[in-house]
């Protein structure tokens, strides 16, 4: 059902400017703002201008905002602290990060019961842990001398019947081959946090968590079974688990097409906006809009703004 209204919707999506032509049906029909942080609110430790403020006026108006990140190393404690600390007040359940996700949905949505492997970071060990799902594998795991026959004789626990890859500083060889030692049976899990490739950052590209599912699917020749972040379903299944709302009724701000503006195209949210102070460029969206390809339109926003602080410009002409 949700499939079909989302296909009328994205060939819909015009990437319009947000102006003061249109900003009064596009607040009227939210109650929900869900954005994205890096590249919308800050860019790395650097808020963005008019951000903070604009923020305020979308929650004056009575809009629930939800933070939603796909970064998969802090506990949602930790984001609320950096939120905090960047200017942007929020509450812990405001918080929906791909780690705590990956916790939620594995113990109320999938209700798994037994351990899980993880290649990831302690964030997501937290996460875990909060919801009572024993896990093990953060922190470094590298072995002196290591000899291909001791891949074949790797004690694998019997517990595991899942797997969850996330973002790892410390990925090495040895997790590599103990991921897939649980995963070559085909009835272990294979979760991963998100997807994302990387990070453009001071012209260097930062491998993201996207390139260790990359290598583990390639040693376990096979595709993860769940990918909780941006853009796929599980991500919003759990806003909708918390909060009673109508997708139609929700909005996302991103400055990514492949994760933000997807999102809102594969769970019928009611509008996406694009602010370009991240990752796109309107000349990108542009291409993919004269596309005739289905995939490429499903990146497309509705809407688009040079940053969020022109929201907070409209926002103050309504009144
Ligand atoms: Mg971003």
């Amino acid at each position: 059902m949700w499939m079909g209204q989302s296909s009328v919707d994205f060939i819909m999506a015009g990437c319009k400017l947000l102006d003061e032509g249109n900003v009064q049906s596009f607040l009227d029909n939210t109650d929900i703002v869900l954005t994205d942080c890096d590249g919308v609110l800050w860019r790395g430790n650097q808020v963005i201008p008019g951000a903070q403020e604009t923020i305020e006026k979308l929650r004056k108006l009575g809009k629930k905002v939800l933070f939603v990140t796909n970064n998969s190393t802090k506990t949602r404690a930790e984001y609320v602290t950096k939120c905090a600390s960047l200017g942007f007040p929020a509450s812990e359940d405001e918080i929906i990060s791909s780690s705590y996700v990956t916790a939620h949905y594995l113990k109320y949505i999938v209700k798994y019961t037994g351990k899980v492997y993880t290649v990831g970071p302690q964030g997501l060990a937290q996460e875990l842990n909060a919801v009572g799902i024993p896990n093990f594998g953060t922190g470094p795991d590298v072995a002196e001398n290591w000899k291909f026959e001791d891949y074949t004789t790797l004690p694998l626990d019997p517990e595991v019947n899942c797997v969850v890859v996330g973002f790892d500083k410390d990925f090495s060889y040895v997790k590599l081959c103990r991921a897939t030692a649980y995963l070559r049976d085909k009835g272990c899990l294979f979760v991963a946090t998100n997807t994302d490739t990387g990070l453009p950052v001071n012209g260097r590209f930062i491998p993201g968590t996207g390139t260790i599912v990359a290598a583990v699917s390639e040693a376990a020749e096979r595709r993860p079974d769940i990918i909780c972040g941006k853009p796929h379903l599980p991500i919003f299944d759990t806003v909708l688990k918390l909060h009673n709302v109508d997708p139609k009724r929700c909005i996302m701000i991103g400055d990514r097409l492949n994760t933000d503006i997807e999102l809102a195209h594969n769970c019928g949210l009611g509008a996406a906006l694009l602010v370009l102070t991240g990752c796109a460029t309107l000349e990108e969206v542009r291409q993919k809009q004269s596309s005739n390809s289905i995939a490429d339109q499903r990146l497309v926003p509705n809407f688009y703004l040079p940053s969020l602080a022109q929201l907070g410009t409209l926002i103050d002409s309504l009144k």
